[in-house]
C-alpha cells in the first residue's frame, strides 16, 4: 500500500475548469479501489467550501506561514478519498472561476495565491501541518503546485515526488519583483531552477526538481521535447527524459457510457445500435435541425480556442454545408468564434445548430446522437471526447496529434476488418486536411456494412481509469528509486 498526496488546484466535482479536474476528481478514488492510502489537497475556494458539505477543521495555521491558514477535511464527494482544504482566506475566498477575476483576466496575485498553496502542501507533505500523516509520494499537476518539488528537493528526509503536464501550455510565469516579493530560497533563482529568461517560472519547480515527470498521452511527452511544442522548455525536458513518460487518461465510464447514461433520452450498447436513432432524433429536435434519416450528423463539444482548432472546421464550413450533412457545435471560447458560428447558423438553420455555453446535458446528448465527433485539435495533451465518442459509437474525426493520435486509430480496409481501426486521422491542422478526413468519414458512412463494423470497433475499445492508474503507480515507485534528497540549490 502505497501513501499518496495528491496535489491540485482543481479537483471535480468541487472545483473543475478542464482535464486537470477530471483527472484529480478520478485518479484518486480508482489509487483508493486499488487499497491505496490517497489524499488530495486543494484550495479552499468560497465555493469549495459552500460544497464541501460539513468539513472538519483539522490545522489552524502552518509553520513559517505568516498569513491566516487553515486545513479543513472532507471526503472527496461520492468516495472515501480522505480531502485536505488549504483556507487562505486573502487568498482563495472568492466565488467563481479559480484562476480569474470576472472581468476573465487572471487575478493579479495568482503568484502569491498559488505559492501559499504550495507551501502548505509542502508542509503536509513533510507532516509539518498538524495532521499526523506522512505520504511516500507528493502527486504535483500543472504549474499551480510546481513550487512544490522545489521546495522538497533541498529537505534531506522527503517523499518522492511526481510532477504531471496537463498542459504545457499554462506555465505560471511571473516577474522578477514577484520572486522577491514571494520569499522564496534565492538560490532558486537561477536558470538551473525557476527562472526562466529573466521571470519566475512555477512550472519550473516540477519541470526541474521532481522525481518523475509525465504527461497524458505518450504522444505529448514526445511532442513537448521539440520547438514546435515545448515554448522554450524543450531543452530541459530533452534533459529529463529519462524521467519523462505518457500516460493516458481514462474515462470516466460510470458517467460517459451509453449503456448506462442518465441524461440521454435512449440508452444503448453494442448490442442494441440501432437504438442510437433516437437519440440522434433527440438531437436534431434540440437543435432545431430538420429530420433527415439518411443525412449524417457530425458533432463538436469543446472550448472555442485556436488550440481546439475550431478557426479550421470555421474555414471548412463553407464547403461542408454545402455536402449532405448537418452539423451541430455546443462550447464558448473566444468572442470572435462565437459570433462567427452563431451567424453561419442563423443563416443555414437547416445545417448547423450551435449553442453557446457550457451545459453538460447536451454534451451527453452530443455523445449519443451524432454519427460522428469532430476534435481538429492543433495539440491535444490527452483529449477526453475522443474517448467518450469512442464510447458512444460516435467515430472521431481528428488531428494526428498528443493524445488524439493515441487513441484513435485511422479507417483503412484491412484496420476496420482486422477490428484496430476507430476513426478518421489527418496529419496537418489545416481546412484542407480536415475536409478530406470528412469527406473519407461520410464515403464511410454510405457503405453501411463496414461502417457498423468500425463503429463497433470503437466501442470495444478499452479506456478505463484502472489502465492508468496501474501505470501511475509504476511511476510512483520509479520516483522513490531515483529519489536524491537534500540537493545542494
Ligand atoms: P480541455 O481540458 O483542454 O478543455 P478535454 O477534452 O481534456 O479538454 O476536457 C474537456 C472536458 O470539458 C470534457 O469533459 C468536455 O466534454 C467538457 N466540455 C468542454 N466544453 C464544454 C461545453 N461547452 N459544455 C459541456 N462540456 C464541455
Amino acid at each position: 500500500m502505497k501513501k499518496i498526496l495528491f496535489a491540485a488546484s482543481e479537483v471535480y466535482p468541487l472545483m473543475k475548469t478542464g482535464g486537470l479536474g477530471d483527472v484529480a476528481g478520478t485518479l484518486p478514488i480508482t489509487l483508493r479501489n486499488m487499497r491505496h492510502d490517497v489524499r488530495v489537497v486543494m484550495p479552499a475556494y468560497r465555493d469549495v467550501l459552500k460544497n464541501a458539505g460539513q468539513p472538519k477543521l483539522v490545522a489552524t495555521g502552518l509553520p513559517g506561514v505568516i498569513t491566516p491558514t487553515r486545513i479543513w477535511e472532507t471526503k472527496l464527494p461520492g468516495s472515501t478519498v480522505k480531502t485536505w482544504l488549504v483556507d487562505s482566506p486573502e487568498h482563495f475566498d472568492r466565488s467563481g472561476h479559480p484562476y480569474c477575476g470576472p472581468d476573465g483576466n487572471d487575478w493579479p496575485d495568482n503568484a502569491d495565491r498559488y505559492a501559499a498553496f504550495c507551501h502548505a502542501v509542502t508542509a503536509i507533505a513533510l507532516d509539518r501541518a498538524g495532521l499526523a500523516w506522512t505520504p511516500d509520494i507528493v502527486h504535483c499537476n500543472d504549474w499551480q503546485t510546481g513550487l512544490v518539488p522545489a521546495l522538497l528537493a533541498t529537505e534531506t528526509a522527503r517523499p518522492a515526488t511526481v510532477f504531471t503536464i496537463h498542459n504545457l501550455a499554462y506555465q505560471g510565469l511571473f516577474s522578477w519583483p514577484t520572486f522577491q516579493r514571494l520569499n522564496l530560497p534565492a538560490s532558486l533563482w537561477s536558470f538551473d531552477a525557476i527562472e526562466f529568461f529573466g521571470r519566475l517560472s512555477f512550472i519550473k519547480g516540477g519541470l526541474v526538481f521532481a522525481d518523475m515527470l509525465n504527461t497524458v498521452s505518450p504522444t505529448y511527452a514526445e511532442e513537448i521535447c521539440t520547438p514546435q511544442y515545448g515554448y522554450g522548455l524543450e531543452g530541459l525536458l530533452v534533459a529529463r527524459k529519462n524521467e519523462l513518460t505518457g500516460i493516458l487518461n481514462g474515462a470516466d465510464y460510470s458517467a460517459w457510457d451509453p449503456a448506462n447514461d442518465v441524461l440521454i433520452k435512449q440508452r444503448y450498447d453494442v448490442g442494441t445500435l440501432h437504438k442510437k436513432a433516437i437519440d440522434k432524433d433527440e438531437l436534431r429536435r434540440k437543435f432545431g435541425l430538420p429530420a433527415a434519416a439518411d443525412t449524417p450528423l457530425i458533432g463538436f463539444v469543446g472550448r472555442l480556442v485556436e488550440q481546439k482548432g475550431i478557426d479550421l472546421l470555421l474555414a471548412a464550413m463553407p464547403q461542408l454545408l454545402a455536402m449532405d450533412i448537418q452539423i451541430v457545435i455546443l462550447g464558448s471560447g473566444e468572442a470572435r468564434f462565437e459570433e462567427a458560428l452563431s451567424l453561419i447558423a442563423q443563416q443555414q438553420p437547416d445545417r448547423l445548430g450551435v449553442r453557446i455555453g457550457y451545459n453538460e446535458q447536451l454534451a451527453h446528448d452530443i455523445e449519443a446522437g451524432a454519427d460522428m465527433f469532430c476534435m481538429p485539435s492543433r495539440f491535444e495533451p490527452c483529449g477526453l471526447n475522443q474517448l467518450y465518442s469512442l464510447r458512444y459509437g460516435t467515430v472521431p474525426i481528428v488531428h494526428r496529434t498528443g493524445g488524439l493520435a493515441d487513441t484513435v486509430t485511422d479507417a483503412t480496409d484491412d484496420g476496420i476488418t482486422s477490428g484496430a481501426a476507430t476513426g478518421f486521422v489527418f496529419d496537418t491542422p489545416d481546412a484542407a486536411a480536415l475536409l478530406d478526413a470528412i469527406r473519407r468519414a461520410i464515403a464511410q458512412y454510405r457503405q453501411p456494412h463496414s461502417w457498423q463494423k468500425l463503429v463497433r470497433n470503437g466501442m470495444h475499445k478499452d479506456f478505463s481509469w484502472k489502465r492508468s492508474a496501474i501505470q501511475y503507480l509504476a511511476l510512483y515507485k520509479r520516483a522513490e528509486q531515483t529519489r536524491t534528497t537534500g540537493a545542494d540549490i
